[in-house]
């Protein structure tokens, strides 16, 4: 079983796909960085009034703390992406 196919079992993200996934040094404690990467003619969520907008550019990389895997410390790696709203102007997507 791939690991991203156990992903998705575990917790699948409508909008985003698990793309990569490496094992690297994070906050000095070994862990498995997953690359999160947006599904391709997704449409952000604005962060504000939850409606589907248009995507501008990419922000940095984050990582966001995920739940441990077989007690090893994961983190999600993710781009979010700056939005441009009709109503609320440019914000950062709504990520779950
Ligand atoms: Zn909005």
């Amino acid at each position: 079983m791939l690991i991203n196919t156990l992903l998705n079992n575990i917790v699948r993200f409508k909008s985003f796909v698990y793309d990569s996934i490496i094992i690297m040094m994070v906050e000095g404690v070994e862990a498995s960085v997953i690359d999160i990467k947006p599904r391709i003619n997704s449409q952000p969520i604005c962060l504000e009034c939850g409606k589907r907008v248009r995507a501008m550019t990419d922000n940095p990389q984050r990582l966001f703390e995920y739940q441990p895997i077989w007690s090893f410390k994961c983190d999600l790696r993710y781009a979010p992406r700056r939005v441009r709203c009709p109503t609320h102007g440019i914000k950062i997507e709504a990520l779950p």
